[in-house]
C-alpha cells in the first residue's frame, strides 16, 4: 500500500480527466438528454443488474435474489411488465433489501433461512473504473473508502446544466468552502463546473490539502493534477487554501469586497459552514449581500436558511449521498425549502413506512437503488437512513419540464439521530437545537449540539453550547432541555426521568464538534475507543 498505490491512482485519475475535459461534446439540448436518459432507465437497470450482480460471484445481492427465487430472467420480466419501482417493491417484500447496518458491514445479512457475512466492501461496484478513490468521513466511523468513476459525473451534466440555468447561476463565478481530497465531493463539484464552463475563482478548505504529512500525498497528487489539467483544458480550477471551519473571517471579508464591486458569486459550502460564514459576516458588520449559496451534505433547515437570507443572500441546494453521488437538485419553483427533483434516470427510490423506537409516528424511510453501472456502490433497495416527503408533481421549472417529476422535500436522517441506548431523539430534535435553544438563550442554530460520549464505563449525553452564548445558569438550561425532550418525545418521560436520576445529561461549553468532513451533526457520537480529533 502507500506511495505506489497513491501514484497509481493519481495516474488513473489524470488519464481519465483528460478525455473527460477535452472530448466533451457541447450539450445543446439538455432537456432532450434528460428525456433520453429517462427513456432508457429500465434497460439501463436490467443491464446493471445483469453485469453488476448476477455476473458477479462476490455480490451479496446474488444469494439474496436466489433465496427469494428471483432469477435474472424473472427480474427482467418483472421490470419490463411493471416498471422499476413496483418490481423493487416486490423484491423488498421478498426480503431483497439491505439495512444500513448490513450495508456498513456491522451485521451479517440475516433473512429466514439465510445468513450472509458481509463487509462494507462487499457492496463496492466492481464495474466502476475507480479513477478517483476518496474517503468519506462521518461522526461514527473513521471513514469509508469510496471509488468514483468519471463517467458517472458525465451522466449528471445535462440535469446540472438545466439546474444552473433555472437558478440563473450558470455564469456566476464560483467559490468553494468545502473539504479537500480525500473527501471527493469538492473535486466532483468543480469538475462538473469546469465541464459546464462555470468559472471557479477560489477554493477554501476546512481540511488540510496536503502534502504537509506523508499520508497527504494522494490529496496533493489529485489537487495538482486537477489544477494543471483543468488549466490546460481552458477551465482552470484553483488549488485549495486552508481555512478552518471556525475561522470564516477571511472568506467573509473577501465576499464583502465582491459585494462592494457589485459581483454576485456562487458560494458552494456545507450548510453549517454557510451559517458560520453568514453569522461571522454579521458580527463583523460586513455586507455580503447578493451572493447565491449552494448547500449540500446536511439538511437545509428553515432556521439555518434564515441565517443565510438574513445576510441578504439566496440559497439553492442539492441532495446527495457518498455511496451514490448526486440524488437530487433543488426545484426552481419549490413547494418547500429543500424541494428536490430526484434524478430518477440515475436512481430509483422506494419509501417504506418505518416505526422507530421513541418516535411519535412512522417515518417514510427511503431505500435506494442505483440504475447505472458507474455508481460508487452497487445499491439494490439499500436503506439510506433518510426520510422525507416523496411526491409526483409537475412544477414547470426546467428540470420538471425535462420530465423529472419525482420530488422529495423535508429530507432528514433518522440514523444520525438514533444511537445505541439513546432512542429518544425524535424528529423535533432539530427544532430544539436550531430554534428553541437559540430563541431562549441566544446564538445561532450551529451553536448547540448533542454529543454522546463514553466517560469511563458510562455513556453520557452532553449538550454542547458554544462559549459565545452567554449562559448564566447551566442547571436551568439542563432542566429546560430535559423538559423539552420529554415534551417532544413519545414515551420520553421514562427516559428523561432516568437521566435526571443518574445525572446523564452534562453541559459542556465548547465549540460544537465537526466530523472529518467538517459537518456539524445534531447528535455527534464520540467513538468509544477513539479520542475526539480534528
Ligand atoms: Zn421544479
Amino acid at each position: 500500500m502507500g506511495l505506489l498505490n497513491d501514484v497509481a491512482m493519481g495516474w488513473r485519475y489524470a488519464s481519465g480527466l483528460v478525455p473527460f475535459l477535452h472530448d466533451a461534446p457541447a450539450i445543446d439540448d439538455p432537456a432532450g438528454v434528460v428525456q433520453a436518459q429517462l427513456a432508457a432507465r429500465s434497460e439501463r437497470f436490467i443491464d446493471t443488474v445483469r453485469r453488476g450482480i448476477y455476473a458477479d460471484p462476490c455480490s451479496p445481492y446474488r444469494p439474496l435474489l436466489e433465496h427469494a427465487g428471483v432469477s435474472e430472467a424473472r427480474l427482467e420480466a418483472m421490470v419490463r411488465a411493471q416498471g422499476i419501482e413496483p418490481a423493487l417493491r416486490q423484491l423488498y417484500d421478498a426480503g431483497v433489501y439491505v439495512t444500513l447496518d448490513e450495508f456498513k458491514g456491522r451485521t451479517p445479512i440475516r433473512r429466514p433461512g439465510l445468513e450472509l457475512p458481509v463487509t462494507a466492501a462487499s457492496f463496492d461496484n466492481r464495474l466502476s473504473r475507480s479513477q478517483l478513490s476518496g474517503v468519506t468521513g462521518g461522526s461514527r466511523t473513521r471513514g469509508t473508502r469510496i471509488a468514483l468513476d468519471l463517467e458517472d459525473f458525465e451522466s449528471e451534466l445535462a440535469s446540472g446544466l438545466l439546474w444552473l440555468q433555472g437558478a440563473d447561476a450558470l455564469h456566476l463565478p464560483q467559490v468553494y468552502w468545502r473539504p479537500a481530497f480525500p473527501s471527493p465531493s469538492t473535486i466532483h463539484a468543480m469538475l462538473i463546473a469546469a465541464r459546464l464552463g462555470a468559472p471557479t475563482r477560489r477554493w477554501y478548505t476546512q481540511t488540510r490539502p496536503g502534502p504537509r504529512k506523508p499520508g497527504e500525498l494522494k490529496g496533493f497528487i489529485v489537487h495538482a493534477a486537477t489544477f494543471v489539467l483543468t488549466a490546460l483544458a481552458g477551465h482552470p480550477t484553483p488549488y485549495p487554501r486552508y481555512l478552518p471551519a471556525d475561522q470564516p473571517e477571511p472568506l467573509a471579508r473577501w465576499l464583502a469586497t465582491q459585494t462592494a464591486r457589485g459581483e454576485r458569486l456562487y458560494v458552494d459550502a456545507i450548510v453549517s459552514s454557510a451559517v458560520l460564514l453568514c453569522q461571522r459576516a454579521a458580527e463583523l458588520g460586513l455586507d455580503i449581500r447578493g451572493h447565491l449559496f449552494r448547500t449540500l451534505s446536511e439538511p437545509l433547515t428553515p432556521a439555518k436558511a434564515r441565517v443565510i437570507y438574513d445576510a441578504g443572500c439566496d440559497v439553492i441546494s442539492m441532495y446527495g449521498m457518498v455511496d451514490s453521488g448526486r440524488l437530487g437538485m433543488s426545484c426552481g419553483t419549490p413547494n418547500a425549502l429543500d424541494d428536490m427533483h430526484l434524478l430518477t434516470f440515475r436512481d430509483a427510490f422506494l419509501q417504506i413506512p418505518r416505526q422507530l423506537p421513541g418516535w411519535p409516528r412512522p417515518v417514510g424511510a427511503l431505500y435506494l437503488t442505483s440504475l447505472r453501472p458507474t455508481a460508487p456502490k452497487m445499491l439494490l433497495n439499500v436503506e439510506t437512513g433518510d426520510y422525507g416527503v416523496l411526491s409526483q408533481r409537475q412544477c414547470g421549472c426546467p428540470l420538471g419540464q425535462a420530465g423529472l417529476t419525482t420530488h422529495l422535500h423535508t429530507i432528514r436522517n433518522y440514523e444520525k439521530l438514533t444511537s445505541a441506548g439513546m432512542h429518544f431523539m425524535g424528529a423535533d430534535l432539530l427544532d430544539l437545537l436550531e430554534v428553541a435553544l437559540p430563541t431562549r438563550y441566544g446564538g445561532a442554530p450551529t451553536d448547540y449540539q448533542f454529543v454522546e460520549a463514553e466517560e469511563g464505563a458510562r455513556t453520557v449525553l452532553k449538550l454542547v453550547i458554544h462559549p459565545r452564548v452567554a449562559i448564566a445558569d447551566a442547571g436551568e438550561v439542563k432542566a429546560y432541555v430535559l423538559r423539552e425532550l420529554e415534551k417532544r418525545t413519545a414515551g420520553g418521560r421514562l427516559m428523561t426521568d432516568i437521566w435526571r436520576d443518574s445525572d446523564t445529561l452534562h453541559i459542556e461549553r465548547t465549540q460544537p464538534y465537526l466530523t472529518g468532513s467538517a459537518k456539524i451533526q445534531p447528535l455527534h457520537v464520540v467513538p468509544s475507543r477513539m479520542k475526539a480529533s480534528g
